[in-house]
Formats: C-alpha cells, structure tokens, sequence
C-alpha cells in the first residue's frame, strides 16, 4: 500500500455524536417556540438519509436539500413549516455540525502513523464543498492529509470510479497500491474494489459483520494493512 484514502464522515469525523448535538442546538430553539422538539428530531432521523441520497444522486441541488431535510420533519409533526424558521433552523444545524464536528479518537493517531510509515494520505468525500470545507477546516485534516477530494468540487461523486480514479491520478500510483478506508459498503468498500482499489470496510459497531466484506473496528488497524 503508498496511498490510504480515507471517507470523511462516520469514518474520521463522528459525524453521528456531531449531528447529535447539533439536533440538540435545533430542539433547545424548537423547545423556546412551543414545538415539539424530540418529535421533530424523531421525523429528521428518518428523513435525512432519504433526502441525502437525491442529492448525491444529483437529483436536487444542495439547497433544495438543507431545506427539506427540516422542512418535511415540521410537515411530518403537524407543523406546517415556514420559510423564516426553516432557514434558522439551518443556519443553526450548520454551525454546530461544520464548525464543531467531533472526531474519532483514532482518526489523527492512524493518520500520523501512516505518514511516518512513509504512506500517503488522503480524504475523499461526497457532500457539499462549503460544508465540509469547514468541517476540515475545524478539525486540521486538510494539513494532515496529502489530498482532499470533494465531490461537488472534482464534479465525481462516490461510487463513480472516477472519484476514486481522479485521487489516484494525483499520485502516480497504481490502483492496487490504493486503499480506500470507509463506512459504507456501497461508496466506499464496494465502490472501491469495482474502481480497482483494495478496500476495507470500518465498521466499528460491528453492523456488517458476516456479509463477506474485508472489515475493520478501528482505524489503528488500517496500519497492518502493509501488503
Ligand atoms: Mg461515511
């Protein structure tokens, strides 16, 4: 292996504990104007995967998302929503979630170790570019890692091999020397090995196990992957 690629969220970055205390932000704003918040919290957990998918798929815009991701939660209450709040409401998600993510414990240990093992680095995520700028930003990973691929910045999005193929090209490596490292079986383990890569998959609360994928608990083991 010379080069690591790394997903960015729910693999470096605990973008659940982050997204957690953010509808925690969202609830105490919501609990202040009479509604109720731990319902609407329920409907949001239950929406936003859905909504996320059109988006990657480029089937709405990045806008068109933040909105619905809080407006059909309100919908779904019996709250039928307003633009002024639905807008609040996000301006508040987004600070909370880009500019105080929370990361693995392991993420900036392995990501060192890599470097002084004389591997290169690199993140790929999908996901809108301000938002997660600010989030690399936040935490220092974009001066921690060798290269940073955005989806709505390269205009490749996982799990085109395109993705993974346009960070490799920045290395001169072939593509058996790359190793993609996320938590999606679908855009990162799967999508991955169909480019051409190795891959293993994170799984940390051992969701995956018994399915046939190459899988790992912590990032600390991504360094015994020397082959
Ligand atoms: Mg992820």
């Amino acid at each position: 292996m010379k080069l690591a690629i790394f997903d960015l969220d729910d693999t470096l970055i605990n973008f659940a504990a982050t997204r957690e205390a953010a509808y925690g932000c969202l609830s105490a704003h919501l609990d202040e104007i009479g509604i109720d918040s731990a319902a609407f919290v329920r409907a949001c957990r239950q929406v936003d995967r859905p909504i996320f998918a059109l988006f990657e798929q480029g089937s709405i815009s990045r806008d068109e998302y933040r909105l619905r991701r809080f407006s059909e939660p309100l919908t779904a209450i019996g709250v039928e929503p307003w633009n002024e709040l639905v807008q609040h409401l996000n301006r508040l998600f987004m600070e909370c979630v880009n500019d105080r993510p929370m990361l693995f414990d392991d993420a900036r240990p392995t990501l060192a170790r890599l470097h002084a093992a004389g591997i290169q680095t690199a993140i790929l995520t999908n996901g809108p570019s301000d938002g997660q700028r600010r989030k690399l930003k936040a935490t220092g990973l974009t001066e921690a890692v060798d290269h940073v691929a955005i989806g709505e910045e390269t205009g490749f999005s996982k799990p085109s091999p395109r993705a993974f193929h346009a960070v490799i090209e920045r290395f001169a490596f072939d593509h058996g020397q790359a190793l993609m490292v996320g938590d999606s079986p679908e855009l990162d383990y799967d999508a991955a090995l169909q480019a051409g890569l190795r891959a293993l998959l994170l799984d940390r609360d051992a969701r995956h196990q018994g399915r046939g994928w190459l899988s790992i608990a912590s990032l600390d083991e991504v360094l015994s992957e020397r082959g």
